[in-house]
């Protein structure tokens, strides 16, 4: 991607950059809730190579010990920016280490809450604040001020807990601000970047969807063509709506019924796309062709890599079939990633770990000679969703909840068969509609219902039935890292049940999963 056209160029930025802290994607977090957009890089950034400026460089903390061999540091380069530049935690080490490597281990470790006590409170990082709670997260301290610095806070354990240079905006500060357990420090991270480093509040969804727009204009062309799979779920509806906006019908969605969506699902998505969204979709029902992969197959890995792969073969095909109007070939391939991927495949893992670098794509670019272009890349789940409401794409849509690329396939346990899968859907459907009705369904992360192989005695009509069970999942997550299970009323439950049985063949009882994860999955394969 050409410098000029990254949106690090086109809004101001403050550069965070990754030592590996835990907490450093939420440094980027909290700047943009203030509409101030941010960017996380690894430490391990040369200056010379960023292609941007930066309004203001943030240091974040991280695991490892400044004096220890190995340790990570900074491109001196960025002190010749001449712009703001704050430390927390191993980054204000860092900036003490730098300068006169007064950093050491503290007798005591500090992990949880502390008190900040703002020495200068006219200073304007501290605007607005006054003494209060602050998270720290550390084992080595400073043992003196560095050159040319002076105290502007301290903790009872820490006393250089926040440190300023004297005639430059060069910032450190041993505590987190950019976690909810430091009360004020969103007004800490707020005042750097806003009254300290002036970066324009302007990161808003409404201003992104025209410089996007733009964006994407520009790297396509006046005659190339995009094609994109899209799935139903949020990111690739989004995805394709701006990409519809910006190049209308040069922009071609595919999406491949695999046989094991949800009930209804490819018509609605093609309802939802073509009808009210104008989307020049093709949907291709491909559905034999998986459920004949499948058969036989019982395997959850196995049934994956099955899903996986059909789905290139189908979808390379499929675009073949689409014939550009120039003459030439598609060229490049919208993909629907989003910041928490780039994160994941850029933040720091260590001097002798090799970055990794992520695999979204599976194996289409490689053999379609596509190039990728990401619309969604710099979002954050929830700035995506805003982006939807925006561009029109209907709330029920915008809020649903994530579902798997296997689909249906690994919520029907043991073989996939079109009766299962169907049964699976129908018991699925049921539950997701009463979740809806009882006025939950925003308050659980995901929710699903899944077909045990399994027979079960039952009596229906003084008949004896031997029939399969329905275990239901439901769950409230932040990250889908960890999850707990939701506490539905039991009447819920009670109500959920007896319909399932009722409505569903070749369903005798229904169950409720009660565990959370770890140790449990969120999906059951
Ligand atoms: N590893 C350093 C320490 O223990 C920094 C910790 C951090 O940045 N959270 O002090």
């Amino acid at each position: 991607m050409a410098a000029k056209e990254q949106v690090s160029n086109m809004f101001d930025t403050i550069l965070v950059l990754d030592f590996g802290s835990q907490y450093s994607h939420l440094i980027t977090r909290r700047l943009r809730e203030f509409n101030i957009y941010a960017e996380m890089l690894p430490c391990t950034q040369k200056i010379s190579e960023l292609g941007w400026t930066p309004k203001g460089v943030i240091l974040s903390g991280g695991p490892y010990s400044v004096y220890a061999e190995g340790a990570p540091h900074v491109d001196h380069a960025i002190f010749d920016l001449n712009v703001p530049i704050l430390g927390i935690c191993y980054g204000m080490q860092e900036l003490a280490w730098i300068n006169g490597k007064q950093v050491g281990r503290g007798e005591k470790r500090e992990y949880g809450p502390a008190t900040l006590k703002v020495i200068d409170d006219s200073n304007p990082l501290f605007k607005g604040m006054n003494d209060s709670t602050v998270w720290m997260s550390h084992g080595d301290k400073l043992h003196g001020l560095p050159t040319g610095y002076k105290t502007i806070a301290t903790s009872d354990n820490s006393p250089y807990c926040g440190i300023v240079h004297e005639t430059k905006p060069i910032y450190g500060i041993q505590f987190h601000p950019e976690v909810t357990h430091s009360t004020q420090g969103k007004t800490l991270l707020k005042n750097f970047a806003v009254s300290l480093c002036h970066a324009k509040q302007n990161w808003t969804m409404e201003n992104f969807i025209d410089t996007e727009i733009n964006r994407i204009r520009k790297l396509v062309g006046p005659t190339a063509e995009v094609i994109g799979a899209v799935s139903g779920g949020v990111d690739s509806t989004v995805a394709s709506k701006l990409m519809t906006e910006a190049i209308g019908d040069r922009f071609h969605a595919i999406l491949v019924d695999n046989g094991v969506l949800r009930l209804n699902e490819a018509a609605n998505v093609k309802k939802t796309l073509v009808e009210g969204l104008g989307i020049n979709l093709m949907v291709v029902d491909a559905s034999e062709e998986f459920l004949s992969k499948l058969k036989g197959v019982t395997d959850p890995e196995k049934k994956r890599k099955i899903i996986g792969n059909t789905f290139i073969h189908v979808f390379e095909r499929e675009a073949e079939k689409i014939k550009p109007k120039d003459g030439k070939e598609i060229q490049f391939l919208l993909q629907g990633t989003l910041y928490p991927d780039v994160i994941e495949s850029i933040s720091f893992k260590g001097p002798s770990q090799t970055i990794k670098t992520h695999h979204n794509v599976g194996g289409l670019l490689e053999n379609m000679k596509l190039k990728l272009i990401e619309p969604l890349r710099e979002l954050f789940k929830d700035e995506v969703r805003h982006l939807g409401e925006l561009l029109g794409i209907p709330h029920d849509l915008v809020w649903r909840h994530p579902f798997p690329g296997p689909g249906i396939a690994i919520r029907v346990l043991g073989e996939v068969t079109k009766e299962q899968v169907e049964i699976a859907r129908k018991a699925d459907n049921i539950y997701i509609e009463e979740i809806k009705k009882a006025g939950l369904y925003n308050q659980i992360s995901q929710a699903f219902a899944c077909l045990l192989p399994v027979k079960s005695v039952g009596v229906m009509g003084d008949q004896r039935t031997y029939d399969q069970v329905i275990a239901l999942r439901a769950i409230e997550t932040t990250d889908f890292m960890t999850a707990d299970w939701f506490p539905f009323e039991h009447s819920f439950l009670k109500k959920v049940a007896s319909r399932i049985v009722n409505e569903v063949d070749g369903v005798a009882r229904v169950t409720y999963d009660i565990t959370s994860k770890p140790p449990a999955t969120v999906e059951w394969e």
